[in-house]
C-alpha cells in the first residue's frame, strides 16, 4: 500500500499523460475509420453499378444456353453465344470444364455475391491475370486497392487491362500515383458464374468492370487530400501530446523542486523515498531516515539576512548531496531543516556517516560554525516468521519522517550538535504528553492535585524552620503521578499558571486553617514557575490570592526555579521587590543547577539561596564539591542570605552542613514529602526524629 500523498501524486502523473494518449489513439481511430468507410463506399458505388449491368449481359447468355439444352432447340448455342464476343466457359458440379478454353484465367473457387437488383445466386470468380476485385465476408464485391495501384504502374501499356490509352495519355508524377489525361478506361476482368436451370452445370462468363481512368484519378486524388489531411490532423494531435507531456514533466519537475537550494523538497522526498522502500529489501541493508535542522539558522538570518542564510541553506544542501549515495535520496523541508534517507548496513556505519556528514557541515563556512540537531529513524525491514525478510507492503514515509524529528526535538535547547535516534519510548512519551493535556483542566476542576509537604530542619537545633510544598497528582485514570511526569509538560502548555494559583490557593488555606485550630506554623514555600513570570502583575495576585484566605503573608514563601533568572532580568526584580514589599520571602530554588546565575546573585533581593541536589550527590560529594558548598554558603551570609540545602540523605552531610551554617536541610533524611495530616502530626511534633 501507499502513502496517501504518493498516490495523489502519481494520480496527478496518470492523469495527463493518459488522457493524451487516449485523446490521441481515439482521433488516430476515427480518423482511420472515417477514411477507410469512405474509400470503401466510393468503390463499393462504382463497382455494384458496374456489376449490375455485366450480370444482365451473362445472365442473357446463360438463358440463351440453358434454352439450348431443351429438347426441341435446333443449331449450334455456341455459335449462337460466340457472336456475343464474351469469353464463357461451363463447369459441372466437380469444377470439371465442360466447355471452354483449357487456358482461361478464370480462378478455381467462386464466392458468393450480392449483385443490387438480383435475386438470383451468383458466383464471383477471380481472374487470376488481374485479380483486383475481392469478396469480403458480407459477400459484396471490392476493389483492392493499393495492389491494383501497384499493377497499373506496371503494367501501363498492357491493352488487356487499358482501352483507348496510349503514351501521350498517361503520365507519372511519383512512383505509384497516376494521373490520366484523356478519358481512357481501366477495363478489370471479373468472372461471373450462375447455375444452369436447375441442373448442376454453371454457366461462367467473362464480364469487365470498366471505370474511367479520370474518375481513378479522383478517387485517388480525393483519398489521397483526405488522407494528408488526417495525417495532418494526427501530427497536430501527436504534437500536442508530445507537448502535454512534456508540460507534465516540467510542472512535475516544479512540484519538486526546491526554490531555495534548487534541488529537490519534501513531496520528492516522499515519492521517490516510498518507492525505494517498497523494492525488495535486502538482509544486508536497512534504512535510516534522517531529519537534520541547523540549530541556530534563525538567529543566523536574523543577524545576518535571509539571503545570506539561504546562501548557507544552499552550501549545506551541496555538502549533503556529497554525502548522498545511489539508492538514497534528501529533500530540503524548511528553512533550516533537511530530510535524508540512508542505506546502511549497521548502527556503526550509520554512525560514522553522520558524524562525518555533522563534521562537514560544521565547517561549511570559514567565518562562523553551524551546529546541527539529527534525528534519527531506523526502519527495519519487516519479517516472516522465520525470520526471512519480506518486501514491504505498506510504507508511510511521512510517518517515519515524523518519528526522525520527535526524535530531533530531544535534542532541542542543546546548542551543541547531536545525533538522537527515534525509539518507542518516545511514542510512549508522546503519547503520555497528550493525555496529560486532555485531562488536566478537568483534573483541576476536581481537585486531583493534591498538596505533598516536606518539611526543612536547622541541622543544629533539628528544629522545623519551614517547609516546601509540592504537588502530586491523585488521578482515577494514570493512579499516584509525580511532578516530573507533568509539571514540564504545564509548563510547555501554559497550564502551570493556574497549577501555580491552585498550590497558592490550597497552602494559604492550610495555613489559615492549621493557625485556626491553634497550631504553631512554620513558613511554607510554594513553587512559582518561571512561564508564570511573563505576567506583569504577578506579585498582585499573589497578593490578593493569599490575602483572600486570611493567611498570614509571612507565611507563605515563593520560590523562583533558577531558569527565571534567564528570562526578563527588570520584570523578574521588579516582580521580587513588590513580593518583598507586600511581606513574602523570595528564595531561590535550584541554585547550581544548569548554568550559574552568581551574576543574578548581585541584583535580585533575595531572601533564601537553595542548593541544588546535585551538590550532594555522586561526585557532588568530593572534597572540591565540599569547598564549593562551603563558600556558596559564605557568599549566601554575606548578602544575607538565608541558606537551605536540598536533597540531603546522610548523616554525614547534615553534620557537614550544620558545620558550614546552612540554615535548613530538607531532605530524605529527615522527611520525605508526606500529605497534610502526616504533615500537621510533624509540625506538632515540631523537632525531627533524627
Ligand atoms: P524542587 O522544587 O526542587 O523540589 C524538590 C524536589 O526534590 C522534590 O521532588 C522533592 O521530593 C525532592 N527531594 C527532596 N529531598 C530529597 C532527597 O533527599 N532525595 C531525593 N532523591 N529527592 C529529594 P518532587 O516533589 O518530585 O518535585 C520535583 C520538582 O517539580 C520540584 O523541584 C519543582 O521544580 C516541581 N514542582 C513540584 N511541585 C510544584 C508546584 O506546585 N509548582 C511548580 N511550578 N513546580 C512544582
Ligand atoms: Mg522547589
Ligand atoms: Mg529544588
Amino acid at each position: 500500500m501507499k502513502s496517501k500523498n504518493t498516490r495523489k501524486i502519481e494520480k496527478i502523473k496518470k492523469k495527463h499523460g493518459f488522457l493524451a494518449i487516449i485523446a490521441f489513439l481515439l482521433t488516430c481511430a476515427v480518423a482511420t475509420m472515417m477514411l477507410s468507410y469512405f474509400v470503401y463506399s466510393l468503390f463499393y458505388y462504382l463497382l455494384q453499378e458496374k456489376l449490375t449491368s455485366e450480370y444482365e449481359a451473362i445472365s442473357y447468355m446463360e438463358r440463351i444456353y440453358e434454352q439450348s439444352l431443351a429438347d426441341d432447340y435446333e443449331g449450334d448455342v455456341h455459335s449462337v453465344l460466340a457472336e456475343d464476343g464474351r469469353e464463357y466457359i461451363i463447369r459441372d458440379a466437380s469444377g470439371k470444364l465442360l466447355v471452354g478454353d483449357e487456358n482461361n484465367t478464370c480462378s478455381e473457387e467462386g464466392e458468393p455475391v450480392l449483385i443490387d437488383g438480383s435475386s438470383d445466386k451468383v458466383e464471383l470468380f477471380v481472374d487470376k491475370a488481374y485479380p483486383f476485385v475481392a469478396v469480403d465476408n458480407k459477400g459484396e464485391a471490392t476493389v483492392l486497392l493499393l495492389e491494383l495501384i501497384n499493377f497499373i504502374d506496371g503494367h501501363k501499356h498492357d491493352s488487356e487491362l487499358f482501352l483507348l490509352l496510349d503514351d501521350s495519355d498517361i503520365y507519372s508524377d511519383y512512383d505509384n500515383v497516376l494521373f490520366f489525361k484523356s478519358d481512357s478506361y481501366l477495363r478489370i476482368p471479373v468472372w461471373m458464374g450462375m447455375p444452369v436451370g436447375d441442373g448442376p452445370e454453371t454457366f461462367i462468363g467473362k464480364g469487365f468492370i470498366y471505370i474511367r481512368m479520370s474518375d481513378v484519378s479522383i478517387m485517388i486524388i480525393t483519398t489521397l487530400v483526405l488522407g494528408l489531411l488526417f495525417f495532418i490532423i494526427f501530427m497536430l494531435f501527436l504534437v500536442n501530446m508530445v507537448g502535454n507531456i512534456k508540460n507534465q514533466k516540467r510542472s512535475m519537475k516544479l512540484f519538486f523542486m526546491d526554490l531555495a537550494t534548487g534541488g529537490h523538497n519534501r513531496m520528492w522526498y516522499i515519492y521517490r523515498g516510498e518507492a525505494l522502500l517498497k523494492k525488495k529489501s535486502s538482509a544486508s541493508y536497512q534504512y535510516a531516515v534522517v531529519s537534520a535542522q541547523s540549530v541556530k539558522y534563525n538567529t543566523f538570518c536574523m543577524c545576518h539576512s535571509v539571503s545570506e542564510g539561504e546562501a548557507v541553506i544552499r552550501k549545506v544542501s551541496d555538502c549533503i548531496a556529497k554525502h548522498i549515495n545511489r539508492k538514497e535520496v534528501f529533500a530540503h523541508e524548511s528553512p533550516e531543516n533537511f530530510m535524508l534517507l540512508l542505506r546502511i548496513r549497521d548502527q556503526e556505519e550509520l554512525m560514522g556517516r553522520l558524524n562525518a556528514l555533522i563534521s562537514d557541515l560544521e565547517h561549511i563556512d570559514n567565518s562562523h560554525t553551524f551546529t546541527y540537531h539529527l534525528g534519527v529513524a531506523v526502519l527495519m525491514p519487516p519479517r516472516d516468521a522465520n525470520g526471512k525478510i519480506l518486501r514491504r507492503r505498506y510504507v508511510d514515509l511521512e510517518q517515519d519522517y515524523n518519528n526522525a524529528c520527535i526524535a530531533r526535538n530531544t535534542l532541542n535547547g542543546k546548542e551543541d550538535s547531536g545525533i538522537a535516534f527515534f525509539d518507542l519510548k518516545l511514542v510512549e512519551e508522546r503519547r503520555w504528553h497528550d493525555q496529560v493535556e486532555e485531562h488536566c483542566r478537568e483534573a483541576l476542576q476536581k481537585q486531583e492535585f493534591v498538596v505533598y509537604y516536606q518539611p526543612k530542619y536547622d541541622p543544629v537545633s533539628r528544629m522545623m524552620k519551614g517547609t516546601e510544598a509540592l504537588i502530586r497528582w491523585q488521578s482515577p485514570e494514570f493512579g499516584f503521578v509525580p511532578p516530573g511526569k507533568f509539571i514540564p509538560i504545564f509548563e510547555h502548555n501554559g497550564f502551570i499558571t493556574e497549577i501555580d494559583h491552585y498550590m497558592l490557593e490550597h497552602v494559604a488555606m492550610d495555613q489559615k486553617k492549621w493557625l485556626d485550630e491553634g497550631i504553631e506554623c512554620v513558613p511554607i514555600s510554594v513553587n512559582i514557575s518561571r512561564a508564570h513570570f511573563i505576567e506583569a502583575d504577578l506579585a498582585e495576585q499573589i497578593r490578593d490570592t493569599v490575602d483572600k484566605t486570611g493567611a498570614p503573608r509571612n507565611l507563605i514563601e515563593i520560590e523562583l526555579t533558577e531558569s527565571a533568572f534567564f528570562d526578563d532580568k527588570y520584570a523578574l526584580i521588579k516582580t521580587i521587590s513588590k513580593l518583598k514589599e507586600y511581606g513574602f520571602a523570595v528564595s531561590m530554588d535550584d541554585f547550581g543547577s544548569g548554568y550559574s546565575s552568581l551574576n543574578s546573585l548581585k541584583d535580585m533581593p533575595l531572601d533564601i539561596l537553595k542548593l541544588d541536589a546535585e551538590f550532594f550527590r555522586g561526585e557532588g560529594q568530593g572534597e572540591r564539591g565540599k569547598i564549593v558548598v562551603s563558600e556558596t554558603i559564605k557568599l549566601a551570609r554575606s548578602l544575607n542570605m538565608r541558606t537551605v540545602a536540598e536533597g540531603v540523605e546522610v548523616k554525614e552531610q547534615v553534620d557537614f552542613l550544620a558545620e558550614q551554617g546552612c540554615d535548613m536541610i530538607q531532605g530524605f533524611y529527615y522527611a520525605k514529602p508526606m500529605p497534610a495530616d502526616e504533615y500537621v502530626k510533624k509540625l506538632t511534633e515540631k523537632i525531627a526524629d533524627k
